[in-house]
């Protein structure tokens, strides 16, 4: 059996050219269980383990992703019947000719603005941020294959708390590098010169967009319309399938030159994060985090607020979480423990308060 890896969870396209660091094995993010949403009251009414709850016809999906040229043409090449919704449902935005650019298809500007200035409580609730790729009736995406850098490395829970979280953060912005470099480059493959190329929406998104009349009414200005798409006016799908064609021909020594220094960085970066939640490093000196939420569960058992929602530990976890005061070496609340407390502290749970943010680097 293939081991589970940062590949596995990306549109299988990307496997023929990104970085061995991809295909390094990392543990499933099994805490993230999609088809019964952690994050969601389960059928049998039992309640998830989280401050914050999503609906169940919204899930993670209240947001609005951009499709880069090139998996919006893998999308329409893909002839699997499975995907059939999904492409219905991009080629009716393509037919809109809102967001629809060479480089992609995106978002109106307007969901852009609003999503930007939503609570935080919104997220996962609020129908009207709800993604246009969602099947509300499946509860699941229908491009799900082909799902861009945010969609595809996303997770509400991480094996590895919080070092999980920072590696897949990672993955993300080397993902969305990726999309804006290749979207480019294949767009330059089909005869797009620099000057096209230089404002590449996937690589700069407005903080404080001005939106005109068209993006206020979500309809297409016809005129800049035709100015941005040229003679692919009309064969928008046939750019989009393009773009595909260059991408997928793509060997990793043309990726990795394509993404330059900035992708080296990346990389070693990468390599740096999937290490911390292989072998997990810890500071030398931690002191508990301030203000712990907890219930009882049962007897031995408490229900602890972390990074990963309410976490049962045994109740006597507060007097472990005690003794780190930032002064104390992790060595002497080991010794400390057995003595005052008489037990043994393991590195592994030590590990696990430290990943779900119970405990932290002082200062
Ligand atoms: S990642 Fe999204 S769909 Fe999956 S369990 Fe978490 S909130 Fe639910
Ligand atoms: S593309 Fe799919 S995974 Fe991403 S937000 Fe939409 S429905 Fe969810």
């Amino acid at each position: 059996m293939t081991e589970h890896s940062i590949s596995s969870e990306l549109p299988a396209l990307y496997r023929a050219f990104l970085p061995e660091i991809f295909t390094d094995p990392i543990p499933r993010e099994s805490l993230a269980t999609c088809d019964n949403c952690a994050m969601c009251v389960a059928a049998d009414g039992s309640t998830p383990r989280s401050a914050r709850y999503f609906l169940p016809n919204l899930k993670c999906c209240t947001f609005f992703p951009d499709l880069p040229n090139y998996l919006v043409g893998a999308l329409l090449a893909d002839g699997d019947p499975a995907l059939e919704e999904g492409r219905d449902r991009v080629r009716e935005r393509i037919r809109s000719r809102v967001g629809v650019t060479p480089f992609g298809v995106l978002p109106p500007k307007s969901y852009h603005l609003i999503y930007n200035h939503a609570d935080n409580k919104a997220f996962g609730r609020a129908s009207s941020l709800l993604c246009p790729y969602y099947h509300r009736t499946h509860n699941n995406c229908t491009i799900w294959k082909y799902r861009n850098a945010v969609c595809s490395t996303f997770f509400c829970k991480f094996v590895a708390g919080s070092d999980g979280k920072k590696l897949w953060k990672e993955v993300k912005g080397y993902l969305s590098e990726a999309q804006a470099v290749l979207s480019a480059y294949a767009l330059h493959r089909q005869g797009y010169d620099a000057e096209r190329l230089a404002e590449n929406p996937l690589a700069d998104h407005e903080e404080k967009p001005r939106l005109s009349l068209f993006d206020l009414e979500e309809t297409a200005d016809e005129v800049a319309y035709a100015k941005t798409w040229g003679t692919w006016a009309n064969r928008e799908e046939q750019l989009y399938l393009a773009c595909f064609e260059e991408v997928r021909k793509l060997t990793p020594d043309r990726f990795q030159n394509l993404m330059g220094f900035r992708g080296q960085l990346g990389r070693e970066t990468l390599e740096a994060r999937r290490r911390q939640v292989i072998e997990p490093e810890l500071p030398t000196r931690l002191c508990r985090r301030g203000a712990i939420d907890s219930k009882p569960l049962d007897g031995d058992r408490i229900l602890i607020d972390s990074i990963n929602g309410f976490i049962a530990m045994p109740r006597l976890v507060m007097d472990v979480l005690d003794l780190f005061d930032g002064v104390r070496s992790t060595e002497e609340v080991v010794s400390l423990a057995e003595t005052q407390l008489g037990i043994e502290l393991d590195h592994a749970l030590v590990v696990t308060l430290y990943q779900n943010g119970l405990l932290q680097a002082d200062g």
